[in-house]
């Protein structure tokens, strides 16, 4: 069967810094075998995108890269409250880092946050990394500033009742779950490979996940590759591969009956391209065979990563053939799409 382009509102490409991890010509690679047309990277690069330097320069590496078409998020950070408005219009969104994260994006002052939901031009999202009570102040602030605001990642029952209480209330908030968040506990995945941000739930986090279904808006896969060797290492980075893995878990769970098709689509295309504002692609398609049964496995796969979490699980259903603006880009595992096939969503 045919659907759209997928879009995945929260990959890391790790370019600039870590590109032993991945590049734009790796991850994007990896999301068309995924079944996605448009990503939105994050700006934890290194350097970070947080100015008019950094973001040039993360697009200009984009643009040689990139396979799929894509657009950048821009770091909140201390010190470039002044710099936002003006780079807005080019980017994917405002992500802010408001805890439990690495790095010179870290938000710790709450009267910053404020001062940047409002300098933020309403005709971007923005976008945060809030978790447990963090969570709870970032929709408060949310409400004060009347912005609607994107809750990345969400991952533990306290925190799905809570958006569902604040969307019952009316206030504008919408969310994200990674397929990792809904398909392992904490007890499938022990040592450094576990290893991720938000951490792994326990299965009452996972069964809340799915009992409210309802209330999540987008599955994100926050692609955030590490290579196998670093996952084994003494200090393992946070972080998992999931564009090659995302859409065969779903696809997988409408097979037992756990969603529909349908729940899958709308999370994937209709919901991230209404809240991100996306344009739609012409020409542009996937088609799905619903009933391979396969075997998930990292050999094969396009991603530097060189691991997945669901190794050697069992699926049904495949991304067959991808279209991109009328040009067969992924067809029977082979990526078609050289790079500089992207475009930048965002380019005027
Ligand atoms: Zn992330």
């Amino acid at each position: 069967m045919r659907i759209h382009g997928l879009i995945d509102p929260h990959v890391h490409m790790r370019e600039p810094g870590a590109t032993h991890k991945e590049d734009w010509a790796s991850g994007t690679a990896a999301a068309l075998g995924g079944g996605f047309t448009q990503v939105l990277a994050m700006p934890n690069t290194d350097p970070p995108v947080v100015d008019r330097t950094s973001l040039d320069q993360a697009l200009k590496l984009a643009s040689l890269g990139a396979r799929c078409d894509y657009a950048l998020y821009l770091g909140a950070g201390p010190d470039n409250l002044s710099l936002t408005a003006e780079l807005a219009e080019g980017t994917a969104g405002l992500k802010l880092y408001l805890d439990q994260t690495y790095g010179p994006l870290r938000l710790d002052e709450m009267s910053l946050w404020q001062a940047h939901f409002t300098a933020w031009p309403k005709t971007r999202h923005l976008v945060a990394h809030a978790e447990g009570r963090t969570l709870a102040a970032a929709i408060l602030v949310a409400a004060l500033t009347d912005r609607p605001l994107h809750l990345a990642h969400v991952a533990t029952r306290e925190e799905i009742l809570l958006v569902r209480a604040a969307k019952e209330q009316g206030l504008k908030v919408t969310c994200e779950v990674t397929p990792h968040h809904l398909f392992l506990t904490r007890d499938d995945l022990p040592g450094g490979r576990g290893e991720v941000r938000p951490q792994l739930g326990s299965r009452a986090d996972v069964d809340a996940l799915w009992a409210n279904l309802d209330v999540i808006d987008c599955f994100a896969t926050d692609h955030a590759p590490h290579t196998a060797a670093e996952k084994a290492s003494a200090n393992p980075p946070p972080g998992f591969p999931g564009l090659e893995t995302a859409l065969p878990l779903l696809l997988t769970a409408v097979h037992a009956g756990r969603l529909t098709l349908d729940d899958v689509l709308t999370r994937m295309d209709t919901n991230v391209r209404r809240i991100f504002n996306l344009p739609a692609q012409p020409a542009t398609w996937v088609e799905l065979d619903l009933d391979k049964v396969h075997t998930l496995t990292a050999q094969g796969m396009h991603s530097k990563a060189g691991w997945t979490p669901f190794e050697g699980w069992q699926v049904r259903g495949a991304v067959q053939k991808v279209v991109l603006r009328g040009q067969t880009v992924f067809k029977d595992g082979q990526v078609l799409a050289p790079p500089r096939f992207g475009q930048n969503i965002r380019a005027r």
